[in-house]
This record gives C-alpha cells, structure tokens and sequence, in this order.
C-alpha cells in the first residue's frame, strides 16, 4: 500500500484515479485547488505525487517545480497526466522534474503500471540512500525513517 496524492481539477478524473487506486491497494488523497497542494503533500506525505498538468491557479509545471525545490518532498516520485502529449511537452514535463506522465483520456493498464513502477523504483533508491556506505548529506534523519512501511 503506498499513499498517493492527485492533484486534479476535474471530479470525474478524481474519482477514476481514486477508484482505480484503492482497487490496486493503495491509499489515495486527492486536492483539487492547487493552491493547496504543497500544503496537502506535506501534510500528507505521499509516497507518489500524481498530478494534472492543465489546472487553474498554479499550473502543474508550477507544482512539480515547487515539490522538487521543497526540503521535504524532493524525493518523491511524480506522474503527471496530461491532455498535452507532444514530444515537447513531454520534455518540459520531464524538465521540470516529474519520473513519468500518462496522456489523457488514461489507458487504465497504462495508468496502473506507471504507478507500480514509480512505486518499485523509488523503494529501491531508497535502499540504496539507507546504505551507510553511501554518504547522502540531505538523507533522512534517524527520527524520520520510523514511520515508513517497507512493501
Ligand atoms: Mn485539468
């Protein structure tokens, strides 16, 4: 099980990215302003962040570049979903600093596996960050690490 926040301005994307998330076992907490989003994802602390990339207010770009820049959540994996799916757009969503993107209307097989694989990825970067033969500066601190689930 891995806590997934969405980020989405439309509620019939809502519901299907949380259906199909707690069909697979995962925990899903969606925001639709996203405004509140870099408040939800610290509150929250997802394991993955998905996120639309056409929303009003701040734009998903915006948000990824906010999360990756964010002392707390720069690890965290992100999918972006996204109507735009030119090769362009895939680099400027890549640029800014999300692991994947699935275009809309989703592929729900698509949409599953992209999930899993963000999940498997980043549970094995992070074995390798608990090594101590690795020196990472910014890694968890002692009192941090407690709460995670392994899968
Ligand atoms: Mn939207």
């Amino acid at each position: 099980m891995a806590k997934i926040l969405i980020v989405e301005d439309n509620a019939l994307n809502i519901k299907l990215f949380c259906d199909l998330l707690a069909a697979h076992g995962h925990e899903p907490e969606a925001v639709t302003d996203s405004r509140n989003a870099l408040d939800a994802a610290r509150q929250f602390s997802p394991d993955l962040v998905i996120t639309d990339i056409q929303l009003p207010h701040v734009s998903g770009l915006d948000l990824i570049r906010m999360i990756r820049k964010d002392d707390d959540l720069s690890n965290v994996p992100i999918m972006a979903v996204t109507a735009y799916s030119t090769a362009e757009d895939e680099e400027r969503i890549r640029g800014a600093g999300a692991q994947a993107y699935v275009s809309k209307p989703i592929s729900v097989v698509r949409f599953a596996e992209t999930v899993d694989q963000l999940l498997k990825d980043s549970s094995e970067d992070g074995a390798v960050l608990d090594n101590p033969a690795n020196d990472v500066a910014d890694g968890p601190g002692p009192g941090e690490a407690g709460g995670e689930e392994e899968i």
